[in-house]
């Protein structure tokens, strides 16, 4: 038996790095997975897979979140889960971020899990039960030169939280994860160099970077029933990295 047995759930930036990870692991606990990416190609070679379903979604757009979760909900006639996972980054120096590079990071980072949230919570609330999980950053608590990124980052820690008290009287809980940094294609677009890795890797507590494997097992966790009582939580999955 699986933890996620019958469950329907919502993996945004569900096409690459942890999100894929996430999507594997919760249909091998069971689970029917949506995908949901703006990258169209990844999608399709998702949706190849048993249980999964690629779903174009643009996380930043209301009208494409509504779209997306009453679709899910004709076809599948509930939503259990939802994984706010899809986003940006970027290492910009402070002085050359401009209005729009903010709009952008704030809209696609911050906005989407918020459009997310309002958008499927009437349909979790029709069940009187759900999981949903956001995926903040450790550079929410610590910064470590990620400038507006972190300022998104900062608003899904503290929209998490708001979020839990919301809907919580309607059995939905709601999560957040904290990840160091994870070998994904988001750590390889970066400029950082293998070398700044290795400085990273020695500074921090385990020794490692992350898998994205470390963050889809935590995020199976809080999506499962074994942490029904989990609300308004705040997980860092770094090695210990934000602790010194
Ligand atoms: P990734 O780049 O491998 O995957 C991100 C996915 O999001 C991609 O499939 C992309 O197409 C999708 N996406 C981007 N914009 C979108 C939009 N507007 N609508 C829908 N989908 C969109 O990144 P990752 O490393 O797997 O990161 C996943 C999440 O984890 C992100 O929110 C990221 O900020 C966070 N995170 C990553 C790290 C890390 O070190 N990799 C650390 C901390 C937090």
């Amino acid at each position: 038996m699986g933890k996620l047995d019958n469950k329907v759930a919502i993996i945004t930036g569900g096409a690459s790095g942890i999100g894929e990870s996430m999507v594997d692991l919760f249909v091998q606990e069971g689970a029917i997975v949506i995908a949901a990416d703006i990258n169209e190609a990844a999608l399709e070679k998702a949706s190849q897979k048993e249980n999964v379903y690629g779903l174009k979604l643009n996380v930043a757009s209301d009208e494409s979140w509504k779209e997306l979760a009453k679709e899910v909900n004709d076809r599948f006639g509930k939503i259990d889960i939802l994984v706010n996972n899809a986003g940006i980054s970027s290492e910009k120096p402070f002085a050359e971020i401009n209005e729009e590079d903010w709009q952008k990071m704030l809209s696609i980072n911050g906005f989407g899990p918020f459009a997310g949230m309002k958008h499927v919570t009437p349909y979790m609330a029709a069940q009187k039960k759900g999981s949903i999980i956001n995926i903040s950053s450790y550079t929410a608590i610590i910064g470590q030169g990620f400038n507006h990124y972190s300022a998104s980052k900062g608003s899904v820690r503290a929209l998490s939280k708001a979020a839990a008290t919301t809907f919580g009287r309607q059995g939905i809980r709601v999560n957040a994860l904290f990840p160091g940094i994870i070998e994904t294609p988001m750590t390889k677009n970066l400029s950082t160099s293998r070398d700044l890795l290795d400085r990273l890797v020695q500074a921090t507590p385990l020794q490692r970077l992350g898998q994205p494997s470390d963050i889809a097992q935590a995020a199976l966790f809080l999506a499962s029933d074994d942490s029904s009582y989990i609300s308004g939580a705040e997980l860092v999955i770094d090695g210990g990295f934000s602790a010194q």
